[in-house]
């Protein structure tokens, strides 16, 4: 990490990338002071040679030029955490690791622009990994270097340096985003806004504002945004300096942009790409197999105006999109047995990313419950058509159904009872698939231990 040489830098929150940050700050000779109130995440940094010292007393910033604080810390609501309050009092900038990398990256000396490294950063509420790691196949595919990272695979600061040409594909959470106060990318996506992570972010003003934020400071070259929501359409409207300069790329799933600008968008099935009035390209999503539904339809448009926005050609995307494989626990099929195919869609948390599965498929056997998000079912209410029965788990099972209304469902409340009844009633043709619209953490770690159950139990009930 560059620019702190010989400075006081204090590191708050030491899991994997506060420590990451306390390595990085000291290799480029800044003086680290770092603090966790959790004492064994302390011993750990104290092994490595690390000096704690507790931020939130009288005094702690003296001297101290940034607070760089870690992701995982709600820095912000539903109150300022005391250390970061400290640093206000103190008048210390507050920062994060993701700020540090995009200043000791943007300063290489490079002396042939088009050889220089570009960073792509991804933002938005749903379809982050699947856009951020679609980004990165497609240009692994045309050989292109590349390396992902972020909030998906390895943090920014334990990525490698750059190369000439390389492309860094940064997946980055509105946590993340939120207290950066460098974030300059070459490129910049926003995937969509749906109300979620809501209670960090002060309601939907401030978490538009988190999200918002890559756009800030000039922005972007290319600024590539889902105008399917308002949002959208207010950004890529303030983004843009003229109705027909480069600078946006408009991205939809389900309607035609046309007209002067650069549209790519994606409607029954097929993904058209638009210039000045003209259509450059159309690719034929429908046979993609790694790619299901049309919120996927909406990850392969973004993905794809940014790898036109870094030089590739769009016959050399269409042939990646075909051999992508998808994200675990992301509309991944996961079996299938007498003509019944089992899909494990954990990651749908929220209703809003089940409502996007719900509508990639028919015949469904619907597994779904958990811990409930703000707002309740009555959003996914109108989504349900194509879902023949659900199979409700969790601990608050029955209350969950209630709010299923009409719906035939079962309350199952374990994985294993679920995927047994529901590949008992399934018919040829149908799709039993795990979209919880709820979080995990009443019966599981993780959404991925709650996937990895599901694709135990679908073993199990078909032998595979
Ligand atoms: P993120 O990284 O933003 O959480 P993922 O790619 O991991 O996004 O997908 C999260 C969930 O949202 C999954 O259930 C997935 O099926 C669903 N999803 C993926 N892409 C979209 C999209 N463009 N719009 C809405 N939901 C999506």
């Amino acid at each position: 990490v560059q620019g702190y040489s010989g400075a006081t830098v204090a590191v708050l929150g030491l899991g994997r990338s506060g420590l990451s940050a306390a390595r990085g700050l000291r290799e480029g000779g800044a003086n680290v002071v770092v603090w966790d109130d959790n004492e064994q995440a302390r011993d750990a940094a104290t092994a490595e040679g690390f000096t704690t010292r507790e931020l939130a007393k009288q005094g702690a910033f003296d001297g101290v030029a940034t607070l760089i604080v870690s992701p995982g810390i709600p820095h912000l609501y539903p109150e300022p955490n005391k250390v970061v309050r400290a640093a206000w009092d103190a008048g210390v900038p507050v920062d994060n690791d993701i700020s540090l990398f995009f200043r000791s990256f943007a300063t290489p000396e490079w002396d042939n622009f088009e050889r220089m490294p570009k960073i792509i950063a991804v933002t938005g509420s749903n379809g982050k990994s699947t856009t951020s790691a679609l980004i990165h196949h497609i240009l692994e595919h045309a050989q292109r270097p590349t390396q992902l990272g972020g909030n998906i695979g390895r943090g920014v600061l334990d990525l490698d340096p750059a190369i000439d040409g390389e492309v860094v594909v940064l997946e980055l959470s509105s946590y993340q985003t939120d207290l950066a106060r460098s974030l300059t990318p070459d490129v910049g996506i926003f995937t969509n806004l749906s109300p979620d992570h809501l209670d960090r972010h002060d309601g939907l003003g401030g978490y538009f504002a988190a999200k918002r934020r890559l756009f800030s400071e000039g922005g972007p070259d290319r600024c590539i945004i889902g105008v399917d929501e308002d949002e959208g359409q207010y950004l890529a409207n303030q983004m843009a300096g003229n109705a027909v300069d480069d600078r946006v790329i408009r991205v939809s799933s389900g309607r035609k942009l046309t007209g002067d600008g650069w549209t790519v968008f994606a409607k029954k099935g097929f993904l058209a790409e638009w210039r000045k009035g003209k259509q450059m390209a159309s690719i034929d999503l429908r046979t993609v197999p790694g790619l299901p539904g049309a919120h996927n339809h909406q990850n392969a448009c973004a993905a794809y105006a940014a790898c036109r926005s870094v030089g590739l050609a769009p016959r050399v995307i269409e042939a990646a999109f075909h051999s992508f494989g998808g994200l675990p626990h992301r509309s991944q099929r996961v079996g299938e047995a007498n003509g019944v195919t089992f899909v494990n869609d954990s990651k749908a948390t929220n209703v809003d990313s089940a409502a996007k599965a719900l509508q990639a498929f028919q015949n469904i056997r619907w597994i779904c419950g958990g811990l409930e998000k703000e707002g309740g079912l009555s959003a996914l209410l109108p989504h349900v058509g194509g879902v023949t029965k659900a199979y409700v788990i969790g601990r608050e099972a029955a209350n969950f159904a209630m709010q299923l209304g009409d719906l035939p469902h079962e309350v199952c409340t374990d994985m294993a009872t679920a995927v047994a009844r529901a590949a008992a009633d399934a018919v040829k043709g149908d799709t039993v698939l795990l979209a919880p619209a709820a979080a995990s953490f009443d019966q599981y770690d993780s959404f991925e231990k709650r996937g990895d159950d599901f694709i135990a139990q679908v073993a199990a009930v078909t032998g595979g």
